[in-house]
């Protein structure tokens, strides 16, 4: 790629504004469909009481993400997604967490992403150009934002009546202490890392979540053991073809029924959406060890500030994608076509895989079996704030070990937020039934994978 006086300006531009956004984080062969087993009637056991507030997330069944993060299945290897990250005739471009090999399926890896293709485009785009980008998510956002400071006409469409993507920040200051996360707003150390490096000042923006507890039946619980999955990985990195995690515990001796192993793979499942019984072995997502770092505030507010001086068409959903030589054709949901000299999509590899846009010709085969290649990940989240704390631990990261909680994973914000609010997490198949339950099931659901937090009812004989 030839360095234009341009591409140096929005490279440096683009710097300011990606540290910004970055501080404010932290078909050819179809994916096989899985049976899905019913989802069992939840009941809520009486010592762990209603909350006084509710929120859930369903991005299983969005159908404008369809899934959580990117991942690779057993079988599939970084490439595909920079397959994917090439563009089309110079005319369409791919970016966003699904494209970024360094960190894929964060809010990072998007923004850097985003970087990468606007440098791209702007190499080979003249002035005047008019350009579009797809999705007003993270990538979205920072690739509208450094196209626009490059000088050129920029229109951003999104298909929700919101900014944001996979980062949903809920600000209601009456009900709640911090603006609920509904998507993205933990980094890993490393994420936390890469953010110092790139001289960003996260001051009083973050949490630091770093004392993890197991809980089982009897109270606290001897910590997580991620020495299994270690163990089975390096072995599965040894033979001849990938295995899914799973399958190479299996073959290493491990037992998956083991409460303390499947409660490492919840937690690996509820940061990571990857599922176990399809990720890859030999390219294993990466998951924390045990701190995480919570950024707080209201996100999406930070990233519609991005947009200030760009125009941005919100409830407008791309559904069809035209492309040549000369330039594209966007077609609306509500059937207005209008016409561009190029054009970044940003929709989650969720939305790719199910059409839900059409491409006019059909794209490449490489980006095609790319597409098809990824696997779209679940997590979903839960806040609950409670009128008074029914737990006893100062603890901040709780494991749920044995029983049948569908939860497993749960964030303690009281020492922070100094009010009675829990996050929970889950993640792949156990996600993908928590999106289905009803709102009532959901919350009985979430109550009962807390039992073994309530301090036992005091007696009273
Ligand atoms: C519950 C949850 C928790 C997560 N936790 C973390 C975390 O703690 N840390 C972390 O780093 N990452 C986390 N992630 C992942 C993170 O949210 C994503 O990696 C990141 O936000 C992706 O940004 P993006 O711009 O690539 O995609 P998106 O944010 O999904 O943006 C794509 C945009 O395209 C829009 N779109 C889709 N189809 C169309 C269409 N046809 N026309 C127009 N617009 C369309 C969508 O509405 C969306 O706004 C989490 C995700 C979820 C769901």
């Amino acid at each position: 790629m030839s360095i234009t006086r341009r591409t140096l300006l929005v490279g440096a531009g683009a710097g300011a504004v990606g540290l910004l956004l970055a501080a404010c984080t932290p078909e050819p062969q179809p994916a096989p469909t899985r049976t899905k087993t019913p989802v069992p009637r939840p009941t809520a056991p009486e010592a762990v009481p209603a909350p006084a507030g509710w929120l859930r997330s369903a991005w299983a069944s969005d159908p404008y993400s369809f899934g959580s993060t990117s991942y690779l299945p057993a079988g599939a290897d970084p490439t595909e997604r920079e397959r994917l990250a090439e563009s089309v005739l110079d005319r369409v471009f791919f970016a966003g967490e699904a494209t970024d090999t360094t960190r894929p399926g964060t809010v990072v890896g998007a923004v850097d992403d985003a970087r990468r293709a606007s440098l791209e485009i702007v190499s080979v785009a003249e002035d005047t150009e008019r350009l579009a980008v797809v999705g007003a998510g993270a990538a979205g956002v920072i690739a509208a934002r450094m196209l626009a400071d490059a000088g050129h006409e920029v229109t951003l469409f999104e298909a929700r009546e919101r900014i944001g993507g996979r980062i949903r920040s809920v600000a209601d200051d009456e009900q709640w202490p911090i603006p609920p996360q509904l998507g993205a707003w933990l980094l890993s150390e490393d994420d936390l890392a890469s953010l110092d490096d790139r001289l960003v000042d996260m001051g009083d923006h973050t949490v630091t979540l770093d004392v993890p507890t197991a809980w089982n039946a009897d109270g606290e619980a001897p910590g997580l053991d991620r020495a299994p999955i270690a163990q089975a990985v390096e072995k599965a990195q040894a033979q001849a073809s990938d295995a899914p995690i799973a399958e190479a515990l299996s073959a290493n001796g491990a037992d998956l029924d083991d409460p303390a192993l499947a409660a490492s793979l919840a937690w690996m499942a509820a940061i990571t959406g990857a599922d176990p019984s399809r990720a890859s072995s030999w390219y294993p997502p990466r998951f924390p060890e045990g701190a995480v770092h919570g950024v707080i505030g209201d996100l999406d507010g930070f990233l519609e500030k991005q947009l200030e001086d760009v125009r941005v068409a919100t409830a407008s959903p791309v559904s069809r994608i035209a492309y040549d030589e000369r330039g594209v054709s966007l077609r609306l949901g509500t059937g207005e076509a209008l016409s561009f000299d190029r054009v970044i999509v940003t929709a989650p590899v969720g939305v790719l895989q199910k059409q839900g846009i059409e491409f006019a010709p059909a794209l490449p085969f490489s980006h095609r079996g790319a597409i098809a290649a990824l696997a779209s990940g679940f997590i979903e989240t839960v806040w609950m704030r409670f009128d008074k704390a029914f737990w006893a631990t100062e603890a901040t990261i709780w494991h749920v070990v044995g029983g049948d909680a569908m939860i497993r994973t749960w964030l303690n914000l009281q020492p922070f937020t100094g009010e009675p609010v829990l996050v929970g997490l889950v993640g792949a198949a156990d996600a993908e039934q928590f999106a289905e339950l009803s709102e009532r099931d959901a919350a009985l659901a979430a109550r009962a994978s807390l039992v073994f937090f309530a301090e036992p009812e005091a007696d009273e004989g």
